[in-house]
């Protein structure tokens, strides 16, 4: 080993032994699908806190939902990684009460994977994913960033998905991308900051924002080819090259997630 080779060596050493300390065990995956976001409508102006998602870290703007590209069809694509060709949800509907989700999901990993897991979602229909392995889970319409926000206030490895409303009623009421729509946005992408903020302080984590669809004038849920756009954002307290691909579906939210939550504890573990 020459001279230069020994000390590169060293200083890779010397790096692990200076580990700093976010390296550790992944502690926190934070899931956040944004109801009916419009990929387009992510702008710096407007969404600042989701667009330090972007950098460092990496995104697509070029997501597709299943078809039909309808709220509880697409979440139960995104948390078992199964269209509805697959095996997935069949229709949009599910009342409480009534069977639910029978495959295994994201959520259902993560516990495997030893997180506690807290599943907090806006419209009572996603209640359909609840499976036995969710550690807490509420139906919170307006205050699903508080409870996440406690939810992560324990210690330990913890895995949140966070379902927001409020774009799925601005796109119908004004319209996909009208300035109530973008208006909503804005005030979403502000009361995530604290979440976000919380998120990073505890540790190794990742972060992955999606949505399950989009619309088009005031219409949603159709073959337009606007309703199937998504986009998806993701960032971990390192790079991983390469784990958002083109042509993004939201089938491979579960793989991605799985995949980032493999390197970001595999790489911790060396
Ligand atoms: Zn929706």
């Amino acid at each position: 080993m020459n001279r230069l080779a020994r000390q590169f060596g060293l200083g890779i050493v010397g790096s692990f032994m200076l580990m700093p300390a976010w390296a550790q065990d992944l502690q926190t995956v934070l899931l956040v699908s944004i109801d009916a976001l419009h990929p387009a409508a992510l702008q710096a102006d407007g969404a600042p806190n989701l667009e330090s998602l972007k950098r460092p870290g990496q995104f697509t703007l070029e997501g597709r939902s299943v078809n039909p590209p309808q709220t509880l069809i697409a979440h139960t694509a995104m948390l078992t990684g199964l269209s509805p060709e697959q095996g997935g949800k069949q229709d949009n509907n599910w009342q409480p009460g009534e069977p639910r989700v029978a495959h295994e999901t994201l959520l259902d990993f993560a516990k495997k994977q030893g997180f506690e897991t807290g599943y907090f979602y806006a419209k009572p229909k996603l209640g359909y994913l609840i499976t036995p392995s969710i550690s807490s889970h509420a139906l919170a319409r307006d205050d699903g960033v508080e409870r996440a926000q406690a939810f992560l206030r324990e210690p330990g490895q913890r895995f949140v998905f966070l379902h927001l409303s409020g774009l799925d009623e601005a796109g119908p009421d004004s319209g996909w991308l009208s300035k109530d729509y973008l208006d909503e946005l804005r005030y979403i992408d502000r009361s995530l900051a604290p979440l976000l903020t919380d998120v990073r302080q505890r540790g190794t984590y990742l972060i992955v924002v999606t949505s399950d669809h989009a619309g088009h004038e005031r219409l949603h849920g159709t073959s337009h080819p606007e309703d199937f756009k998504l986009p998806l954002l993701v960032q971990a307290s390192w790079p991983l090259p390469g784990i958002v691909q083109d042509q993004f579906s939201i089938v491979r939210v579960r793989p991605m997630v799985q995949n980032a939550m493999a390197q970001l504890n595999g790489e911790t573990k060396n």
